[in-house]
C-alpha cells in the first residue's frame, strides 16, 4: 500500500479519496475547504493543513482541481517537496496546453508525472468505477496505473502528456453533440406523432444508437433511470459539459481543427447556462428544444 497525498476533495475527488483509503493506503489529503476535510476524515483520510503537507514523503500526488490554473498554482508548491521518487497524478480536467507545461515542469524537476481525467460522474467517483484515460511515459503510465486502478474500472494509456486531456474533450465533444442530437430528434419524433418509448425502442437497437440514448435518454419514463426521471437533478451538470465543450473549441483552435458541430454544441450550452440552466443536467437541453 502506498502513501499518497491527495489535493481536491470536492464531489469529485472526496470519494476517489475515500476508495484511496478503503483499499488500505494511508491518504494524506487537502483541500482549501475546510468541510471537505472533515468529510475524507470520516472517510478515513488523514487532513493535512496544506498541499506541502500532503505531498511530504508521498510516493504518489493526486489532484482532482476545477481548472488548469488551480492545477499549475498547486504544481508550483509541490515541486519544491515532493520526493524525487514521487510520481504526479493529475486527474482534473484541464486544457491540453497546461497539462503539457505542467508535466513538462514536473520532468525538469525530475519527477514523473501524467494527466488522467476520468469519465464518469460523482456516482463513478465514490463507486470507485471511473474510467482513467491517462497521457505520460508508458514507464510513468505502469507507476499509476495499480493507483488509478483503486479509483475505477478501467485505466486506459491515451499517449503522451496532454494525450489523456485530449481524449476526455474529444469524448465530451462527441456527447454535447449527441445529446443535442438524440434530444431533437425525440422532439421532432414527438411533434410527428410518434411515441417516445415506441421511438426509443426502435433508435436504441438501430443506427441512431449512442450512449445518450440508450443509456441516458433525455426524457423521463423511458429507458434505464437518467438525470430526466428525476426533474435533471444530479447527474453531469450542464455547466461543466460547457466547461468540456469551451477546453475542445480552444484546443481545436490552436491546431486548426474544423469542430462544427462541437461549436454548435458549445454554442447551445452557452446559451443554456447564460439562462441560468447550468447546475440542471445536460440532458435538460431538451426542454430548449421542446419549449
Ligand atoms: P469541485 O468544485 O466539487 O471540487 C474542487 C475542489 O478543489 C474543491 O473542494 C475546492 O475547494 C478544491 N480546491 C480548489 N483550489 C484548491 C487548492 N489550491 N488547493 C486545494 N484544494 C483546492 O469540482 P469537482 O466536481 O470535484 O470536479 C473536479 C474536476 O473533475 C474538474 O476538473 C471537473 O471538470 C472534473 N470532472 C468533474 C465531473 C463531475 O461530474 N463533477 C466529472 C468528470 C470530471
Amino acid at each position: 500500500m502506498a502513501r499518497i497525498g491527495f489535493i481536491g476533495l470536492g464531489n469529485m475527488g472526496g470519494g476517489m479519496a475515500a476508495n484511496l483509503a478503503k483499499k488500505g493506503h494511508d491518504v494524506r489529503a487537502f483541500d482549501l475547504s475546510a468541510d471537505a476535510l472533515d468529510r475524507a476524515k470520516a472517510a478515513g483520510c488523514l487532513p493535512v493543513a496544506s498541499a506541502a503537507e500532503a505531498a511530504d514523503g508521498a510516493e504518489a500526488i493526486v489532484t482532482m482541481l476545477p481548472a488548469g490554473k488551480h492545477v499549475a498554482e498547486v504544481y508550483d508548491t509541490l515541486f519544491g517537496v515532493a520526493s524525487p521518487s514521487a510520481i504526479l497524478i493529475d486527474c482534473s480536467t484541464i486544457d491540453v496546453a497546461t497539462a503539457k507545461q505542467v508535466a513538462e515542469a514536473a520532468q525538469a524537476k525530475g519527477l514523473a508525472a501524467v494527466d488522467a481525467p476520468v469519465s464518469g460522474g460523482i456516482g463513478a467517483a465514490n463507486a470507485g468505477t471511473l474510467t482513467f484515460m491517462v497521457g505520460g511515459s508508458r514507464e510513468a503510465f505502469d507507476r499509476a496505473q495499480p493507483i488509478l486502478a483503486d479509483m475505477g474500472k478501467a485505466v486506459i494509456h491515451a499517449g503522451a502528456n496532454g494525450a489523456g486531456q485530449a481524449a476526455k474533450i474529444c469524448n465530451n465533444m462527441i456527447l454535447g453533440a449527441t445529446m443535442i442530437a438524440t434530444c431533437e430528434a425525440f422532439v421532432l419524433a414527438d411533434k410527428l406523432g410518434l411515441d417516445a418509448q415506441a421511438f426509443y425502442d426502435i433508435a436504441s437497437v438501430s443506427s441512431g444508437q449512442s450512449w445518450s440514448m440508450t443509456s441516458y435518454a433525455p426524457l423521463p419514463g423511458i429507458g434505464p433511470d437518467t438525470p430526466a426521471d428525476h426533474d435533471y437533478q444530479g447527474g453531469f451538470a450542464a455547466a461543466l459539459m460547457l466547461k468540456d465543450l469551451r477546453l475542445a473549441m480552444a484546443a481545436a483552435q490552436d491546431v486548426s481543427a474544423d469542430t462544427p458541430m462541437g461549436a454548435k454544441a458549445a454554442e447551445r450550452y452557452e446559451a443554456f447556462a447564460a439562462a441560468g440552466q447550468g447546475g440542471l443536467d445536460f440532458s435538460a437541453i431538451i426542454r430548449t428544444l421542446r419549449d
